[in-house]
């Protein structure tokens, strides 16, 4: 039995956690982080965002070259898929950027307490671990467990043939009919990838729309440039059952309004309706920490529980479960605790959905404008015009800006484009000096690149694009 006391304790060591502690530290705090995974980085870099992207690069670059360059004149045979090599590279991803976030530890002298956190009470946080149970004190907890994928009921998942996200990461060969439950971004993105592989890709969503938390207008262009790709959608569906059997998997479906049911069959499965805060295990509630209604814990502006000396952040709390929101937060909570001042601006968090071409917003919706009674006017502009877009060849999509109609204030930008994730920086950095259209309009931008659509789209809001 060890006792240890730190100025800080943080429980998870993904983007939220790691962050927190290592500004933490920076500002001279004693700092201990508690994760249960055998690596650091949390889900965003052992099973989230880093394996994702790596394979939807890997991916992009296997059906560019089997079928993208013959008309840029480039001849390309015998292109073949080499899929264990692919999955090797993209564990390499992951192993060297973790093993990074350790070297971050050592440099910043944070410890790390290997095992299960556990809230034992009065500063107090009880690690296990193979049998072992240590307890450590803490000035200060901060809480920062993250997410897991949301279940399905009557779906038992198997990380085979019934997968989530994790499981669709690491298939060891191509479906032959991939069935995605949810067009979120994290379905669609999975999608993607196994339908560029060679997989016959269907998308099963309960609504009527794709990406039903981004603006209209982009959801439903998003659904025909991946319809065009082959990725098929059942919209307004609803999955009732999934049972796996050695040749697949059954799935029965019905219309979401109800309605006569249907067998589906396929090759694999992936369940991906989202995710649930984790507090399992954490003993959060008889610690006396309240949950809000969807179990997230409850935290103020300064991300305080309901109990003094603890804090949380990250995918546990409300807000968009997205890493860069966990990571700013992580920033802040240190710098709050070190007694300086800190906000968090969640009107500014961008979200990006990396299919080819990538989808990013930041702000207000049309829909959300709308509902709010803002008088607002959009300028938009489409890639197909952009000079750069026509050199590269990827024209699909458009930049749309929604700006206040009498102050002309950003509202809201949402992009569709092969560059909109690295795209949307600027109108972020637009958002938080509160600029105008206008003052996106009259900024210089480099020609030729894709952000040029980005001026035109702000010049189209005061109706005076010069290329269209
Ligand atoms: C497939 C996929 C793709 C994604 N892609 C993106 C993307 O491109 N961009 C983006 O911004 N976001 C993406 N996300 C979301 C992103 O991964 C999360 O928003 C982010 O990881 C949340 O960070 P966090 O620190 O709050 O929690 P997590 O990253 O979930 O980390 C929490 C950590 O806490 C540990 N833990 C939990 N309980 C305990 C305990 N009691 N004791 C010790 N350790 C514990 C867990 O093991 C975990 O490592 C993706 C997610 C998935 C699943």
């Amino acid at each position: 039995m060890s006792d240890q006391s730190f100025d800080v304790i943080v429980i998870g060591g993904g983007p939220g956690g790691y962050i927190a502690a290592i500004r933490a530290a920076q500002l001279g705090m004693t700092v201990a982080c508690v994760e249960k995974r055998g690596a650091l980085g949390g889900t965003c870099l052992n099973v989230g965002c880093i394996p994702s992207k790596a394979l939807l690069h890997s991916s992009h670059l296997f059906e560019q070259t089997k079928a993208g360059l013959a008309n840029q004149g480039v001849k390309v045979s015998g292109v073949e898929l080499d899929l264990a090599t692919m999955l090797v590279r993209k564990d390499k991803v992951v192993t060297d950027l973790t093993k990074g976030v350790e070297f971050l530890f050592k440099k910043h002298k944070i410890t790390w307490l290997k095992g299960a956190g556990r809230l034992a009470g009065n500063g107090k946080v009880e690690v296990k671990s193979d049998g072992k149970n240590d307890t450590y004190t803490a000035k200060n907890i901060i809480i920062a467990t993250g997410s897991e994928s949301t279940p399905l009921p009557g779906i038992a998942i198997d990380e085979q043939k019934i997968v989530t996200s994790t499981g669709a990461l690491a298939l060891p060969k191509v479906p032959g009919h991939l069935v995605v439950i949810g067009a979120g971004f994290i379905g669609l993105e999975m999608g993607s990838v196994w339908r560029r592989l060679g997989a016959k890709v269907t998308v099963i969503e309960f609504l009527d729309r794709i990406l039903p938390t981004m603006d209209g207008e982009v959801g439903r262009e998003m659904q025909k440039i991946l319809t065009k790709q082959g990725l098929a959608f059942r919209l307004g569906t609803k999955v009732t059952g999934a049972k796996a059997s050695a040749n697949g998997v059954e799935l029965t479906v019905e219309p979401a309004k109800g309605g006569a049911a249907e067998k589906l069959s396929a090759d694999v499965v992936l369940v991906s309706v989202g995710r649930l805060p984790n507090t399992e295990g954490l003993g959060a509630k008889e610690a006396g920490i309240k949950l809000d209604n969807r179990g997230r814990i409850e935290v103020d502006g300064s991300f305080r529980t309901s109990v003094p000396g603890i804090y949380a952040i990250g995918d546990v709390i409300a807000g968009p479960m997205l890493a860069h929101k966990a990571m700013d937060e992580g920033e802040i909570v240190a710098e709050i605790i070190a007694g300086q001042s800190g906000h968090m601006n969640y009107d500014t968090v961008p979200g990006i959905v990396y299919t080819h071409p990538e989808a990013a917003s930041v702000g207000k919706t049309e829909e959300e404008l709308k509902a709010a009674g803002v008088n607002y006017r959009a300028g938009k502009f489409p890639m197909s015009v952009n000079s750069r877009s026509r050199c590269t060849g990827d024209t699909e999509g458009f930049v749309k800006i929604l700006a206040d109609a009498k102050t002309d204030r950003v509202l809201g930008v949402h992009i569709i484009g092969a560059q909109a994730g690295t795209m949307i920086a600027e109108l972020v950095l637009a958002m938080e000096f509160g600029a105008s259209a206008e003052d996106v309009a009259r900024t210089c931008h480099g020609h030729p690149t894709e952000s040029e659509a980005v001026k035109e789209a702000a010049l189209a809001v005061a109706g005076r694009t010069l290329h269209l």
